[in-house]
């Protein structure tokens, strides 16, 4: 699964929630103030009036077509009071008379009596009853449901029939499995092979933890299988973060799809709603027949009845896990491609997205993806068919479903004429993480939801490892996973509040919660570490023997540790990945190690570890345990390098807070490097002297440093000072050689780096100081690179990706840092578009020049991109345009546009949450969106507040730049007031801003004594 954000990468492409701290580059802002806007813009301006006219109109019928597919505009009816649904007259034919009527508002004293006496009697025993208990009681085993639905797809309802094959593993007289708001019409329980009945003493929800209770008048046996018959009908909501069927009003039509994963299957059929119960699945789904529908496995029959409805029977799925299961009714139509090994691929959409080919990359390197990850895990694809669903509207970015996986249609559909590289990597990558789902997730689950980083860990991974095959010369594992993976989840799980990968959980409304940016970033970074020490093709043969061995099963992280401990000892190594592994998985957070020369005895150098965090002062979450106690095994792998040449790599195993070890040929001018290629999930420090003789090296040879080195030596340097371990210079020092850098990723990192600092700074007196310094080091690469011309009619795809990327990234800091080059070529290509209606800016710096455009122009370049948001349909351009409209320096303009965001016709609902962390971002706006925020909180609780991600990301998003001692005030009176949960998420942000504060206090006078120095040099 893929949350909303978390898809997004780098750059201005954001990532899921936390201080999430979606390190967009730096955004364009000017310290001059307005520059007029062009003489001959103005001409334009009025020359184009009548166009402007025109295009409005046909904006505003392009709006009306576009909203078509919106949400359902009232949304499914919620059920009646007393339960009773306008689909539930029509039951499924030939349902059975039931021989129990169950429910709550139906139950008699007696029963009630009954049910106290029960507790009483489990009080007695002083055991929790089988239902209240937050797992569910293990004494059944679901084998295999038949399930048979009919959608009425006029009054958003469900009626259905679940037949529960069920194993008994010890007697009991209760069937406690999992159904939530929904209405139970008849249960029936018989014994399978025999015809006899058990009878229903009688049956209850417990909604404390979403189960239903069926009682029966005796024992289930051992060894015995019965079928537990249960007609219902689902109730959904009208929330499309709480509902398990997310309807949309798309071409005249109605678009159903569920979304189970992670515990809303229970509220679609009564289910053992736990990973660990997987089972076989044949289903069958009634609907109008001018709707098709959809499921993990193919149609096998399809029956049609004289009054214009179907019944699709599909094949019986594997053994699987009941969040997997999904169905989808709709009126969409399909391409379709076939693999070498036979498995159909489609991908569904609406009729003119298909039309236009929009999905047909995505369809395209799917086959190949399938081709690609069946050769490298040796292990087929389990299903005759996989189909891609590309909705309009979705809670997540993609999820990835057995057989049927959904994708919001921004992280799947491709329009090659109007996409950037950047929305190109996003899509691929979105896909690539959700077909690697279909072997870690789908084929091996993990046996409970703490372990949830195995599998998203992996496919976060995978996104790399694919990309590659698809991109072999981009170099995205060795390479743009530090920026976008590495150093990302460092700034989060370097607070005292972070918590480790994996976190124990129980309540089913807890289980969003393990969804976030440490299952998902620090899961992929340490499996990244471990496929380097392993070596990767010994990390490879581990994983086909795991997954070979797991198939159509489950494992948790010691199943994993085991295989590959097994994969080591077949090449001849030895070591206990177990216990290595689980120092970084159970513990929080992650190490520093400092490097220290030996200054008496020669060759010898002190390595010790400490937890990083950025704030010492900040409380430990476990005071039983301070940070002195944190101690991890750490793969160092380390090089002894002289002005033109590095030595090869060695590993030091460190375990102890201290140990000394010998190096050879360390000379007076030999400087040591720490974590090699950046492929170890911790910190580097040396003394001083280590540091001055690196920088030497940069300056004057920077290739003899690995790029991924220089990528972590920025970040290092950069969040080393931010902690206070290191004096604020050296990073800005080491900035210096950028000048000479040719490589995208060193200026990637270093353009992440900064942006938090910026950030810190861009409020204060002496900003200037700081936005002259790193224009200058911006300065010669943005005159040697230049801009990028109109790239319309090359494939995007062949474009140089390193280089696009390179000039991107230094575009971006020179209009963001007020280069007045970069400002007038952004304003011209603005002026152009305008006055010729024609939109001729590059694609790769859409974004930069929109943005750029807003804040340095008048209003009327606001209004223009405002109504081209409006008019445009293709999806990825009409985020950036929206993004744009953040950036103005207008203060009104920014209210205008928070006021705006929370009228659903205008922004849909989760592009809201951007708008506000956008303005946030913007120094004109931090303020406004903040007291926005306090505001509107009780509207954006009750809309976001059951989505964990979302609320999360809007928290951090808002607050994570405020840096005085009175916006620190500001958050803690409010959360004394607040209402509502999301008390992690507050507690992270009132650590982050005291980070903020503190560094203010003890390091910002130290810099800027630093920068003024240097800047009259
Ligand atoms: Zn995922």
């Amino acid at each position: 699964m893929i949350e909303e954000e978390a898809a997004l990468r780098n750059g201005s492409r954001g990532l899921p929630p936390g201080p999430w701290a979606e390190a967009a580059g730096p955004r364009p802002r000017t310290t001059e103030r307005h520059i007029a806007v062009h003489k001959r813009l103005v001409l334009g301006f009025a020359v184009s009036i009548l166009a402007l006219l025109a295009v409005t109109m046909i904006a505003v019928l392009l709006t009306v077509r576009f909203e078509e597919c919106g949400a359902a505009a009232d949304g499914p009816p919620r059920a009646g009071s007393n339960g009773s649904l306008p689909g539930a007259a029509r039951q499924p034919s030939g349902a059975e008379q039931p021989p129990a009527r169950p429910e709550e508002e139906a139950r008699g004293r007696e029963a009630a009596e009954e049910e106290e006496e029960e507790e009483e009697e489990w009080q007695r025993r002083r055991e929790l009853p089988p239902w209240a208990r937050p797992r569910l009681p293990r004494h059944l085993r679901p084998l295999h449901y038949n399930l048979m639905l009919s959608a009425f797809m006029e009054n958003f309802t469900f009626s259905g029939e679940v037949n529960v094959q069920l194993e008994v593993l010890n007697a009991s007289r209760y069937i406690v499995l999992h159904a939530h708001r929904m209405h139970i019409e008849a249960v029936r329980v018989a014994e399978d092979k025999l015809a006899g009945g058990v009878r229903v003493a009688r049956t209850f929800f417990y909604p404390q933890t979403q189960v239903f209770v069926v009682v029966l008048n005796r024992s289930l046996e051992v060894q015995r299988s019965y079928n537990l018959k249960i007609i219902y009908n689902a109730i959904i909501e009208n929330d499309c973060w709480l509902s398990f069927f997310i309807f949309v009003f798309c071409f005249s039509r109605f678009l159903g799809v569920t979304q189970f994963s992670p515990t809303h299957a229970r509220k679609a059929f009564p289910c053992f709603d736990e990973p660990i119960y997987k089972a076989t699945f044949k289903i069958s789904i009634r609907h109008q027949a001018t709707y098709l529908s959809l499921s993990n496995m193919p149609v096998e029959t399809s029956v049609f009845e004289e009054d214009g409805w179907v019944t699709d029977h599909f094949s019986q799925t594997p053994l699987m896990s009941t969040y997997y299961l999904a169905w989808a009714v709709c009126n969409f139509t399909y391409r379709e491609t076939v693999t070498k090994s036979g498995v159909v691929v489609r991908l569904y959409a609406r009729p003119d997205a298909i039309r236009r080919g929009s999905g047909d990359y995505a369809l395209n390197i799917t086959r190949r993806l399938i081709e690609f990850y069946e050769d490298y895990f040796k292990v087929p694809y389990s299903l005759p068919k996989l189909d891609l669903l590309a909705v309009p509207k979705h809670p997540y970015a993609a999820m990835e479903n057995w057989g049927l996986s959904v994708f919001v249609e921004q992280r799947i559909l491709l329009d090659p004429s109007i996409s950037s590289i950047l929305y190109l990597l996003d899509v691929t990558m979105v896909i690539v993480h959700e077909l690697c789902h279909q072997w870690f997730g789908d084929l091996v689950t993990p046996v409970w939801w703490e372990d949830v980083w195995l599998k998203e860990g992996f496919a976060h991974y995978f996104e790399f490892v694919g990309t590659d095959y698809l991109y072999p010369g981009w170099n995205m594992e060795k390479q743009r996973f530090l920026t976008d993976v590495l150093h990302e989840v460092m700034l989060l799980d370097g607070l005292a509040s972070s918590h480790p990968v994996s976190q124990e959980v129980q309540q089913a409304s807890d289980i969003d919660r393990v969804f976030d940016w440490i299952a998902y970033k620090k899961g992929a970074a340490l499996i990244r570490m471990l496929a380097n020490f392993m070596g990767h093709s010994v990390f490879q043969m581990g994983l086909q023997d795991y997954l070979t061995i797991h198939k159509y099963g489950n494992a948790a992280r010691n199943d994993l540790w085991n295989t590959l401990s097994k994969a080591l000892k077949r090449v001849g190594k030895s070591v206990n990945i177990q216990e290595v592994m689980d120092q970084w998985t159970l513990q929080m957070g992650y190490p520093v190690i400092t490097i220290l020369g030996n200054e008496t005895t020669d060759n010898i150098i002190v390595i010790s570890q400490e937890r990083f965090v950025y704030d010492s002062d900040a409380k430990p979450k476990d005071p039983a345990r301070g940070d002195n106690s944190y101690l991890w095994q750490i793969p160092l792998t380390i090089a002894v390098g002289n002005t033109s040449h590095i030595s090869s790599e060695a590993i030091i195993w460190v375990s102890n807070k201290s140990e000394h070890h010998r190096i050879p040929a360390l000379e007076e001018t030999s400087w040591l490097l720490g974590n090699i290629n950046q492929t170890g999930y911790f910190r580097v420090n040396y003394d001083i002297r280590n540091w001055r003789l690196i920088i030497n090296q940069l300056t004057r040879n920077h290739e003899v440093i690995s790029v991924s080195n220089r990528a972590g030596l920025i970040d290092d340097a950069f969040n080393l000072a931010r902690a206070g371990y290191l004096p604020q210079n050296i990073p800005l020092e080491i900035m210096r050689y950028l000048s000479q850098e040719k490589d995208f990723l060193p200026w990637h990192a270093a353009s992440r780096a900064l942006y938090p600092l910026d950030k810190l700074l861009d409020r204060t007196e002496s900003y200037n100081i700081f936005n002259e310094y790193i224009l200058r080091q911006v300065a010669s690469m943005y005159l040697k690179l230049g801009w990028p011309t109109n790239n319309l009619n090359k494939s995007l795809v062949q474009a140089s990706y390193q280089h696009e990327e390179l000039r991107r990234e230094v575009i971006m800091l020179a209009c963001s840092f007020g280069n007045k080059h970069c400002h007038q070529q952004a304003a011209t290509l603005i002026s152009d578009w305008i006055s010729s209606n024609r939109n001729r800016i590059p694609l790769n710096v859409r974004d930069i020049v929109y943005c750029t455009g807003v804040s340095l122009m008048d209003e009327d370049v606001w209004e223009f991109i405002w109504m081209k948001f409006h008019s445009t349909t293709a999806v990825s351009e009409k985020k950036i345009l929206l993004e744009a409209l953040t950036c103005s320096d207008d203060r009104n303009l920014l209210n205008r546009l928070l006021n705006l965001s929370l009228n659903s016709e205008v922004v849909l609902d989760q592009d809201a949450i951007d708008v506000i962390i956008h303005v946030a971002r913007n120094p004109h706006g931090r303020d406004l969106a903040w007291k926005f925020f306090r505001e509107k909180w009780k509207i954006l609780n009750a809309r976001y507040g059951e989505a964990l991600f979302m609320n999360s990301k809007l928290v951090s998003g808002v607050t994570e730049f405020l840096n005085t001692e009175a916006e620190l005030r500001e958050l803690k009176n409010f959360i004394k007031s607040y209402e509502g949960g999301a008390a992690v998420s507050f507690s992270r942000a009132v650590e982050t801003v005291e980070a903020n504060v503190r560094w203010q206090k003890l390091y910002k006078e130290e810099l800027f004594q630093w920068l003024r120095k240097s800047l009259t040099n």
